[in-house]
C-alpha cells in the first residue's frame, strides 16, 4: 500500500498540512487554512493540542537519546519536517542516531527528502502505517535499522488517525514483535474528554478526513498491550515528564491545564 507516486493536491485538505498550519508553518494551502481556521476561530485554544503534543514528543526523544543506548528511531506518521523533528532532537543529543520517517502525505515526502538530502542517517519512507510489514521490509528501513538492536518506535499523533476497524492495536503488536527487548514505544493520542469541545473537534476531523478517533486513557493503554508503560503512565501530554525550560508548553505542575491540554495524551513504554 505505497503512495510513492501520488502527488500533492492543493484542492483537498491534508492532515499533515492542516497540522503544519496550526503549528505556524508555511507548508499549507488555502484549503488547509480553512479547516485550520475552524479550530482557531470556533474552538479557540485548541491549537494547544498540537503544541503540547510536539513538546512532549521532543522531551521523549531527547530522553531516549540521552538516557538509553537506543540509537535508531522509526517515526510513524511523522508529519512535515518543522523545527525540532525527531532526527534533529535525536542527533543533537546522540549524533550517531538513525531515523526513518514514515508518512503518506506527498508534501511531507517532498519536503522531507529535500531537508534530509545530506543526512546519511535519516530517510523518509512512503508507506502507509497500516502496512507495517511494508515499512519494515522497505529498502531504506533495512538500510538504516538493525532489528537485532533496540529501536525507538514513535507513534506520535498517528494512532488516532487509525480507526478501530483498522486494528490500531495490531499495528503496535506487529512492531512489538519485530523489535528486541529494550526497545521503546512513544505514543501520543487524542484523549477523550467527554465534553463538548471534544465532540465538536472530533466532528470536524471526521467530517473533513473521515478519521480522528478520540480514545480514553484506558483505551490508549490497551493499544500498548504487552509493553511496560513507564512512569508517569498515560497522562495529558503537558504532564508527561515536564522539564523546567520556560516554553509555555512545558506546563508541568506550574498551572492548571486548559481544557484543550487535557485532550492530548502521551506515554512511553518499553519492551521487557
Ligand atoms: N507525528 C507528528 C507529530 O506528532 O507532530 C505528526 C502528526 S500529524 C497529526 C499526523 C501525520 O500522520 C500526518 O503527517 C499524516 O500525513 C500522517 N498519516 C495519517 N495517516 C497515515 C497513514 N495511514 N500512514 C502514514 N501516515 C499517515
Amino acid at each position: 500500500m505505497t503512495h510513492e507516486g501520488s502527488s500533492i493536491d492543493p484542492t483537498k485538505p491534508s492532515i499533515a498540512r492542516v497540522y503544519d498550519y496550526l503549528l505556524g508553518g508555511k507548508d499549507n494551502y488555502a484549503v488547509d487554512r480553512e479547516i485550520g481556521d475552524v479550530f482557531k476561530r470556533d474552538l479557540p485554544g485548541s491549537v494547544a493540542i498540537a503544541f503540547a503534543n510536539r513538546a512532549a514528543l521532543t522531551r521523549a526523544v531527547r530522553e531516549i537519546a540521552r538516557t538509553t543506548d537506543v540509537r535508531q528511531f522509526i517515526d510513524l506518521g511523522s508529519g512535515l519536517p518543522t523545527a525540532d523533528n525527531v532526527h534533529q532532537v535525536a542527533q543533537r543529543n546522540a549524533p550517531e542516531s538513525r531515523v526513518v520517517y514514515v508518512d503518506i502525505d506527498p508534501q511531507v515526502l517532498v519536503h522531507g527528502r529535500a531537508l534530509l538530502e545530506n543526512n546519511e542517517r535519516t530517510r523518509v519512507v512512503a508507506v502507509d502505517v497500516r502496512n507495517p510489514e511494508g515499512i519494515r521490509t522497505h529498502p531504506d528501513t533495512l538500510e538504516l535499522i538493525d532489528f537485532t538492536r533496540p529501536v525507538a518506535v514513535i507513534l506520535s499523533a498517528i494512532l488516532h488517525h487509525v480507526n478501530d476497524d483498522e486494528d490500531p492495536a495490531g499495528i503496535v503488536r506487529y512492531w512489538r514483535e519485530q523489535v528486541p527487548s529494550g526497545s521503546y514505544f512513544f505514543v501520543s493520542h487524542f484523549r477523550s474528554g467527554n465534553n463538548a469541545e471534544t465532540v465538536e473537534a472530533e466532528k470536524v476531523l471526521q467530517q473533513t478526513f473521515g478519521r480522528g478517533r478520540w480514545r480514553t486513557d484506558e483505551e490508549i493503554a490497551s493499544l500498548l498491550d504487552g509493553l511496560e508503560i513507564l512512569d508517569p503512565g498515560i497522562v495529558p501530554a503537558s504532564l508527561w515528564r515536564p522539564d523546567d525550560n520556560d516554553s509555555p508548553w512545558n506546563v508541568g505542575g506550574r498551572r492548571e491545564l486548559t481544557v484543550w491540554e487535557h485532550l492530548i495524551a502521551a506515554g512511553l513504554a518499553r519492551k521487557a
